[in-house]
């Protein structure tokens, strides 16, 4: 099913997932806040990446640098010279366009004459300390790896690493975007997932393919529709010049495939270019075989937000039952914001909110779990539905004789009662495994 854009933003603000920055002022371009539910699901998409890149691995540490960083780190990596984007004016109404988003000569606005195209570093200029002079220039970092480049030897040398290993990093980046996001597709302020993976050159044609392989894998692995997602190989005029390949994950988005994470091949480019900068020795010795080289570099670069959303748009279904629309997110039981719903039947009376909110104490071990009560059970159930709960367990007037509870699927929406003695290890199996336990 395609679903346009709209409703997915209209879903995440009537759900408590995205809301528009500062909107009380009229908002700001480009700039979302994940509400209460949004943060669940991002950090869950999060957590799934760590699991998957750093803890099912015996060659990969976490890091977690600084976003500002001597500003000397970005004349290295060669943000200061080539982080740009080429950009033109409209003569007439002086709206601004990326000249890659723009096909003709004229303003797609107004049709005006536009100007010569100029550059426009995408990052963030800011001052240390208290005075605002060049001296004190930096910048928000716009990307997360150089973070992990300049740490390289830090972490090799402290973990006591072999080549080949990785480092992989979590945090946000910024990037002054001129062109409107489509939602949190493009966003100002965003969070990155990054690895640099070093291996020894000759090695790294086979870590490549080992990468693309892994990280396209794991969206499969988190329930991304095969059909949705595509590899698309880099052109060699599309490369960096220090590039050696380069790939993207795609995922079919309502606007046409876009990126959600690349995957390159970098040589030994940036190892090699601090070492330059900071004069300090980057290389590595290999004491088995007593070479000394700069690592090659194999970079899978994903964003946070971009999955998240892809993950929201692949979940979104709208059915009808028994006449009436129902809309729900398919989602993973692992991303799932609320795992799990317990619910009363009748609000009014004492004995069954009693045992419901109980139950809904005792569950909470097993994954965030909210009670409710605030509408019918038909009203609880679309709500709970809308935002991915994968189970709703309700509390009814039978239950208190025959302490009995009836869990219901959300996909299925198929119902079975369950004893509440077991009923805490029968919903861990259910969210483990997916649908209803036998
Ligand atoms: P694009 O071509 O879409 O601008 P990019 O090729 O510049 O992306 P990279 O520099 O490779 O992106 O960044 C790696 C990942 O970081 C991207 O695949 C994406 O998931 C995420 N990312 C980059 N820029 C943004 C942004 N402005 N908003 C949200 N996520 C972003």
């Amino acid at each position: 099913m395609t679903v346009e854009m709209d409703k997915i933003v209209s879903l995440c603000k009537r759900r408590g997932i995205i809301f528009q920055n500062s909107e009380i002022y009229g908002g700001i371009g480009n700039t979302w806040d994940y509400g209460p539910l949004g943060v669940e699901l991002k950090r869950n998409v999060k957590e799934a990446w760590w699991d998957a890149v750093v803890y099912r691995r015996d060659d990969m540490e976490g890091l977690d640098a600084a976003i500002l960083m001597n500003p000397t780190t970005w004349q290295a990596s060669g943000h200061l010279e080539s982080f740009t984007d080429p950009l033109v004016d409209c003569k007439k109404c002086k709206h601004r366009f990326r000249l890659d988003d723009i096909g003709g000569a004229a303003c797609p606005d107004c049709g005006g004459e536009l100007t010569e195209a100029r550059s426009f570093n995408l990052m963030f200029k800011t001052f240390v300390g208290p005075v605002e002079e060049e001296a004190a220039v930096t910048y928000l970092r716009p990307e997360t790896a150089q973070g992990i480049f300049v740490n390289f030897v830090n972490v090799q040398k402290m973990m006591r690493r072999k080549i080949p290993f990785g480092i992989a990093q979590i945090g946000k980046s910024f990037r002054n975007e001129i062109t409107p996001g489509n939602f949190t597709f493009r966003t100002r302020e965003f969070e990155q997932m990054e690895i640099e993976f070093f291996v020894k050159p000759g090695t790294d044609e086979s870590w490549y393919e080992h990468w693309v392989d892994q990280r396209f894998r794991w969206y499969l692995d988190l329930g991304v529709n095969r059909d949705h997602l595509r590899l698309r190989t880099h052109e060699a005029h599309e490369l960096a010049h220090y590039a050696k390949a380069c790939v993207d994950v795609e995922y079919l988005f309502p606007m046409g495939w876009s990126e959600l994470e690349g995957i390159a091949n970098r040589g030994d480019y940036d190892l090699r270019r601090h070492a330059e900068y900071s004069r300090k020795d980057l290389s590595y010795f290999d004491e088995a075989t007593k070479e000394r080289y700069i690592p090659y570099v194999i970079e899978p670069s994903a964003g946070a937000d971009r999955a998240t959303l892809a993950i929201l748009i692949d979940a979104y279904r709208e059915e009808e039952v028994r006449g009436e629309k129902r809309t729900l997110l398919a989602i993973a039981n692992r991303l799932a914001p609320i795992k799990i719903a317990v619910l009363p039947l009748l609000k009014n009376r004492a004995d069954i909110v009693d045992l419901a909110r109980k139950l809904a104490a005792d569950l909470r071990s097993e994954g965030k779990t909210v009670y409710d009560d605030t509408a019918s059970i038909g009203r609880l159930y679309r709500r709970q539905d809308e935002v991915g709960t994968p189970y709703c367990v309700t509390v009814d007037v039978q239950s208190l004789d025959d302490r009995q509870v009836t869990v219901r699927d959300r996909d299925s929406m198929r119902q079975v009662r369950i004893p509440l003695d077991g009923i805490r290890e029968y919903l861990k199996k259910c969210l483990a495994t997916g649908g209803l336990a036998e």
